[in-house]
C-alpha cells in the first residue's frame, strides 16, 4: 500500500461520538469495516477465498452454540431458548456437515489449527454426549493436535461436576464462565439464567479440573447497579481468584430487549448508568484488580500475575489478522482477505450445510487499507501499539498516517507517544471503542455498526 496515497486527514471533533448518556446502538467494536457494510455481492469473493491456496497466517476454528436457558436483555447475539434435545442434534448435524464441508476447501485443507473457540450462545448447555460427539466430528476433520489454545464459554447453571470433566477432557484449555454479577436482584432484573447460588457451586469444580486458564466475566452498569452493589461485585469476584477477569461496560445494541423496550417508548423502568459513570467504575474495578496481584492485558482484560498463562491466543491472532473458520448459524470469520457471516436463519443454515455447500450469507472483500486500519484500531484496545509492527507488515507510518489523530487525542489526555510506541492513558483505555471511529475511512464514519 502507498502510505502517501491513504493518508487520512479528519476533523476529530466532527468524526467523535462522546455522548454521556447511554443510548440505543452499539458501541463495542469487533472488526472493521463495520458489519453493515458486508453484503451478499461479496459472498462469491468469499468462497473463490475459501478456493486460494493457503495462506501463512495461523488458523483458528470458531464453534457457535447458539443455546441459552434464557435471553439476557442485554443481549445482542443469534441465540434460542427452548429447542429440545433432537433439536440440538439436528444443528450438530448441520455442524458437522459444514466441519466437513470446510476441511475439502484449498484454503484449509490440511492445515493445522491454532486455536478453537466454543462461542455462543452458551456452549456448555449442551449435555456431555453432545460435547463428546461434536469434538469427535471437529476431530476427525482437522488437524487438532496443533492447537496451543481451546476455549470455551460457559453459563453457571448449565455446569454440574461431570460436564465440566468432560470439558475438560475434550481439550478445553481456557474456560471463561460468565458471571457478569454476584447479586440476585441485578442478575433477575437483567434477565440473566443463573443466581450467585449456581456460582458458588460449580466454582470448587472448576477450580479442582485444573485448567490452563479461568476467566470470569463482570459487566459494569447493568440496569439496577449502583457504586456499592459494582465495589461488592468486584471484591467476590477477587476472592474466587479467578486466573483472568473480562469486564464488559453495558451497552445498549439495537436488537437487545432492552434497546426494543427504549424504542417502544417504554424506557421509565430502565435506568442505565450513563458513560462516564460506567468508565468510573470500571476504572474503580482495575485498580482494585492491579492491588488484588492482577496486571492490565487489554482494555476489558485482567490476568493474574502468578497465572500459569497470561495469553488469550484467540483474542490476539484475530487482533493480528489470522484467518477465522467460522461454524453455525450467524457466525463471523476471516478468510485470506475477505470476512464472512454465515446465514443467521436457522432452517437455512442446516439446508446449506446439509447439501455440502458454505452457508455464506454476507461477506466483505477488504482492501490492504481496511486490514491495516482493523488490525491497528483492535490493537489499540491492548492499550498500546508498536509502529514497527505496523511499518514492516504494511509499510505503513502509523505516526505520520495518523498525525492529527494522535495529537487530537494527546490533547485529550488519550494517549501519549514516540517512535517507539504510542501508549493509551487510562482513559483512553476506558473509552477505546469510543475513539476508534476516529480512524476509519470518512465512508464508514457515523455509520450504523452492525
Ligand atoms: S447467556 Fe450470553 S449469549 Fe445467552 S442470552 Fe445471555 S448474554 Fe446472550
Amino acid at each position: 500500500m502507498n502510505d502517501d496515497q491513504s493518508r487520512v486527514h479528519v476533523d476529530p471533533a466532527t468524526t467523535r461520538k462522546d455522548s454521556v448518556k447511554t443510548e440505543v446502538g452499539s458501541v463495542f467494536v469487533s472488526n472493521y469495516p463495520p458489519y453493515s457494510f458486508w453484503n451478499s455481492q461479496d459472498v462469491e469473493k468469499a468462497l473463490e477465498a475459501f478456493g486460494q491456496p493457503a495462506s501463512q497466517s495461523p488458523l483458528g476454528f470458531y464453534l457457535h452454540i447458539p443455546f441459552c436457558r434464557k435471553r439476557c436483555k442485554f443481549c445482542y447475539f443469534k441465540v434460542y431458548t427452548g429447542k429440545n434435545s433432537s433439536e440440538i442434534q439436528s444443528y450438530l448435524d448441520g455442524l458437522a456437515a459444514e466441519f466437513e464441508t470446510y476441511a475439502r476447501q484449498p484454503a484449509v485443507l490440511g492445515r493445522p489449527l491454532k486455536f478453537i473457540y466454543f462461542g455462543g450462545g452458551t456452549p456448555s448447555f449442551i449435555s456431555v454426549k453432545h460435547l463428546q460427539w461434536l469434538t469427535e466430528r471437529l476431530k476427525d476433520n482437522f488437524d487438532t493436535r496443533t492447537v496451543s489454545e481451546f476455549a470455551f464459554e460457559c453459563e453457571p447453571g448449565t455446569l454440574t461436576a461431570s460436564k465440566l470433566e468432560a470439558i475438560r477432557e475434550v481439550g478445553v484449555s481456557r474456560l471463561s464462565l460468565g458471571v457478569e454479577h454476584f447479586d440476585d436482584r441485578i442478575l433477575a432484573d437483567n434477565g440473566r439464567a443463573h443466581t450467585s447460588t449456581e456460582i458458588y457451586r460449580v466454582w470448587p469444580w472448576i477450580k479442582e479440573m485444573d485448567f490452563e486458564q479461568v476467566n470470569i466475566d463482570l459487566i459494569a452498569g447493568m440496569v439496577g447497579e449502583s457504586e456499592s452493589s459494582w465495589m461488592a461485585a468486584v471484591e467476590k469476584a477477587i476472592e474466587l481468584e479467578p486466573d483472568s477477569v473480562t469486564i464488559y461496560q453495558l451497552e445498549l445494541p439495537y436488537n437487545a430487549i432492552y434497546s426494543q423496550s427504549i424504542r417502544d417508548g417504554n424506557p421509565e423502568h430502565l435506568v442505565v448508568a450513563d458513560w462516564e459513570t460506567k468508565r468510573r467504575w470500571h476504572s474503580m474495578a482495575i485498580d482494585r484488580f492491579l492491588a488484588a496481584g492482577y496486571d492490565i492485558s487489554s482494555a476489558y482484560t485482567l490476568v493474574r500475575r502468578n497465572g500459569k498463562t497470561q495469553q488469550f491466543l484467540y483474542r490476539d491472532a484475530l487482533w493480528r489478522g489470522s484467518d477465522m473458520l467460522a461454524t453455525g448459524v450467524a457466525s463471523f470469520g476471516h478468510i485470506n482477505g475477505v470476512h464472512f457471516q454465515n446465514s443467521s436463519s436457522w432452517a437455512e443454515y442446516l439446508e446449506t450445510a446439509h447439501a455440502g455447500a458454505l452457508p455464506v450469507k454476507r461477506a466483505y472483500a477488504t482492501t490492504p487499507q481496511e486490514r491495516f486500519v482493523r488490525e491497528m484500531i483492535l490493537q489499540m484496545k491492548l492499550g498500546y501499539l508498536s509502529p514497527s509492527y505496523f511499518s514492516d507488515k504494511f509499510g505503513v507510518d502509523i505516526l505520520s498516517h495518523f498525525a492529527g489523530q494522535w495529537a487530537h487525542l494527546k490533547g485529550e489526555g488519550m494517549l501519549d507517544f514516540s517512535p517507539e510506541k504510542i501508549t493509551l492513558s487510562r482513559s483512553g483505555l476506558l473509552q477505546v471503542d469510543q475513539l476508534l471511529p476516529l480512524f476509519y475511512e470518512e465512508k464508514y464514519r457515523n455509520s450504523r455498526y452492525t
